[in-house]
Formats: C-alpha cells, structure tokens, sequence
C-alpha cells in the first residue's frame, strides 16, 4: 500500500512516520533523510542538494524523483504486499505528483491514500524553531512539545542532538512560503482524484496516530 504524507514543514509528518514505523509493516521514503543522508557522505548529490536546503528552497524536480525511484526501486516489496510504503516529503510540487502517478503506472501500482496535515503557520513556527533531531537515529523531539529525558540526548540511542540549520527561524519562514506557492497545490490535486484525507495536525501526536488508523480503515 502507497501512502503519501502531505502537509507543510513542521506538521508532524516525520513524527507520524516514526509511530507507523513502530506499530505497523511499513517503511518510509523521505527524501529529506535521503538528501542529509547523502550530505553526511559528502556525495555529489548530496553538496547539490545541500545549496538548496540551506536557503529552504526545494532541490529541483529531475535531480529528487530520481532519486525517489531509486530508492523505491530498492525496497523488496513485492506487487500486492501488505507492506505500507510512505511517502514523506514526496511529492513537494505538481511536476513531481506527476512523475509519480506516472512511476507507479509503470510499476502496475497505485497511491492508495494522502494524508494531509492541516496546522496553522503559527504553530508551524513554534514546533521548527523547537525542533531537535538526532543525526544517528532519526528520532524527533521538541524543547517544549516533547522534551527528551535527558536534556540534548537522544532517548532512543544516546547520541548528541542537534538542530537542523534549516530550523532557524529565517529559513522556517522561507519554507512556509515555498510550501504555500508551490506544494499546496497538491492538496487539490490529490482531492480532485478522490483520494486525499485531511487530519487534523494539531492534536497531541497520538491521537493524530488514532486518527491515521481510523482513515487507514476506511480504504482497507
Ligand atoms: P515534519 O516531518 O512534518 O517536518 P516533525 O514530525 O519533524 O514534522 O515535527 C516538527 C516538530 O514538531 C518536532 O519538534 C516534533 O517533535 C513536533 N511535533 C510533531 N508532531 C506534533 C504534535 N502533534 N504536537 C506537538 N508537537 C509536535
Ligand atoms: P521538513 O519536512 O521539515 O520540511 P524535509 O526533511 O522533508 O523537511 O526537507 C528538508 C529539505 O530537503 C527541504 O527544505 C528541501 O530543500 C529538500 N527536500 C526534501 N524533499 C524534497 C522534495 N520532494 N523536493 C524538493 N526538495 C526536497
Ligand atoms: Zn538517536
């Protein structure tokens, strides 16, 4: 099963992903991850990749749904798997929508189901500036949100956190701004094809889960 996550920076689709990761058959494809991934290699993708994300523009469509479909290509999932893929951060324009349902096409398969997060620009603001991430594990957490037990460590693998550069509070702006002119557009576009489930992205991050589960049931 295709799941994609949409929604703007700072909604929780990370920390959605992380729940379902958990407690369910999936994987996650974020191309985020992928990109810092690649960065923490110094590939040349990665220093490519990294001009843009430091500004909180987006790395331009051919160079990231390559990069999607290799990825996707690489997980051993099997036509009709129960397995749910995740879509995190993919698609971010109209352009990259399209590579995709044409991919899929060409793969026999489909997307099942988009989840948008709806969450004010305010509290967006607040949850980024906020934000803290361990560079070895992946885990999320927030400073005021969803502290760890021990202050800048990570509580799943004791490694240091960190704050992404993008976090601060310019480049947040910036990222809302290009999520508004050029990802947004998605969201009517997914609805269009009757497949898109808005959630509401304001509630404690578990009942955002529950409410994951309830429109997972709906299409099962
Ligand atoms: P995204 O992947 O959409 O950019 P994240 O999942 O990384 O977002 O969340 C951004 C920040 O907000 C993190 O610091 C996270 O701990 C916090 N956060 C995520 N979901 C919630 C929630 N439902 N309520 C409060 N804070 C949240
Ligand atoms: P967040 O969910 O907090 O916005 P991500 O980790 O998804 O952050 O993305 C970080 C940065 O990586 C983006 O600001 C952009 O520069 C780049 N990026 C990630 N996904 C894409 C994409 N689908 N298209 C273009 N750029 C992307
Ligand atoms: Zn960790």
């Amino acid at each position: 099963m295709n799941i994609i996550l949409l929604g703007p920076p700072g909604a929780g689709k990370g920390t959605l992903s992380n729940k379902i990761l958990e407690n369910k058959n999936a994987v996650q494809i974020s191309t985020g991850d992928l990109f810092r991934y690649n960065l923490s290699n110094k590939t040349p993708l990665g220093l490519k990749a990294k001009e843009y994300m430091d500004k909180g523009e987006l790395v331009p469509d051919q160079v990231t749904i390559d990069l999607l479909w290799d990825k996707f290509d690489s997980l051993e999932t099997k036509e009709n798997d129960e397995k749910i893929i995740l879509f995190d951060g993919f698609p971010r324009t109209i352009s990259q929508g399209q590579a995709l349902d044409d991919g899929m096409k060409e793969r026999n398969q489909k997307i099942d189901m988009v989840i948008y997060f709806d969450v004010s620009d305010e509290i967006l603001i607040q949850r980024l500036t906020g934000r803290r991430t361990c560079p070895e594990c992946g885990a999320t957490y927030h400073l005021v949100n969803n502290p760890p037990k021990k202050e800048g460590i990570c509580d799943k693998c004791g490694s240091e956190l960190i704050q992404r550069v993008d976090d601060s509070i310019e480049t947040v702006k910036n990222r809302i701004e290009v999520y508004n002119n050029q990802t947004s557009v998605l969201i009517d576009y997914y609805s269009k094809k009757g497949i898109l489930k808005s959630i509401d992205g304001t509630k404690k991050p578990d009942e955002v889960y529950k409410e994951f589960e309830n429109k997972l049931g709906e299409i099962n």
